[in-house]
């Protein structure tokens, strides 16, 4: 299938000097840490994004000014029907202002939360789009290190598209360390010792429990005790909601301690379990 033609990406634009007299405002999309969101149409092309303003302020209380900039390098150029699209930036005397490709469905965590749990199928769907946009990321020599299924969103077909790539890094693992959670980080992370490209790996394997269990498998009352579990791989599957054993066999395969020995984003998009139940084309309604 043709991808969906983007006027946005055309040479032009992709170095214009964009001002928010280019963009019609709509309604409010959310809000994050740094700023807002909001659907808007680009005036010349009619073509519908999502502009995300970062206040200036906050950008300098909280000292993410290179970071930004360089993340925000990265992610433009990114190009992968899995990832959102960063088609440029802008500012003006107090904001910043980011292109966003718009992601129709919102939140795939949302869907989460709404459904309880995801059929294998769907779940399936969306570990196969996730392993494709993290295959190319690595062989671009980028690791995300900060999936987590508020970073996922889902565009008008249903597909997956990670999003704050990377550029959230550092205040979301702040956040972490300060009082947000711990579940998505490999023991390795939570050890503090050096990582690579294997902690995505693992990540696939608590969001792939996740979509089918509705909540991450080393969720406990305290950060102590997720630490706890995290390190010992204290794995098990619950009875409900009964799910095949080739689910589980993958699950298995990434929640393992010895990084070097988690099966690889190859291995992953060969497994039966995917092959039986993945949309290849990523499109899950
Ligand atoms: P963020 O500041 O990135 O955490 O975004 C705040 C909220 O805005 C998110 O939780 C989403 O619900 C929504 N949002 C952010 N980016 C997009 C996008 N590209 N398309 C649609 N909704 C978005």
């Amino acid at each position: 299938m043709a991808s969906q033609q983007n006027p946005l990406d055309e040479e032009e634009n992709s170095k214009r000097n964009w001002s928010l007299k280019d963009f019609e405002i709509g309604k409010p999309l959310g809000r994050g840490k740094f700023g807002r969101v909001y659907v808007a149409r680009e005036i010349k092309n009619k073509y519908v994004v999502a502009l995300k303003v970062i206040f200036k302020e906050q950008i300098e209380k909280y000292k993410i000014h290179h970071q930004l900039r360089r993340e925000m390098e990265i992610q433009s150029n990114l190009h992968h029907p899995n990832i959102l699209r960063l088609y440029g930036w802008f500012h003006d005397a107090d904001r910043v202002f980011l292109i966003l490709e718009y992601a129709h469905n919102g939140e795939l965590y949302k869907e989460l939360r709404k459904k309880g749990y995801l059929s294998e199928k769907q779940a399936a769907t969306y570990i196969l789009s996730l392993t494709k946009a993290l295959a190319y990321c690595h062989e671009k020599t980028v690791i995300h290190r900060d999936i987590k299924p508020e970073n996922l969103l889902l565009d008008h077909q249903g597909r997956l598209k990670i999003a704050d790539f990377g550029w959230s890094v550092q205040s979301s693992s702040k956040r972490r360390t300060m009082c947000g959670t711990l579940d998505y980080l490999a023991p390795e992370m939570v050890e503090n010792k050096a990582h690579d490209y294997a902690v995505d790996n693992w990540t696939l394997g608590i969001l792939c429990y996740e979509f089918l269990y509705g909540v991450p498998p080393f969720e406990a009352e305290s950060q102590i005790d997720t630490f706890r579990r995290i390190r010992n791989v204290d794995l098990s599957f619950p009875s409900t909601p009964s799910i095949s054993s080739d689910a589980k066999n993958l699950i298995s395969r990434l929640l393992v301690k010895d990084s070097s020995r988690r099966l690889s984003l190859e291995k992953i998009i060969e497994h039966p379990w995917i092959i039986k139940n993945a949309n290849p084309m990523g499109i899950c309604l």
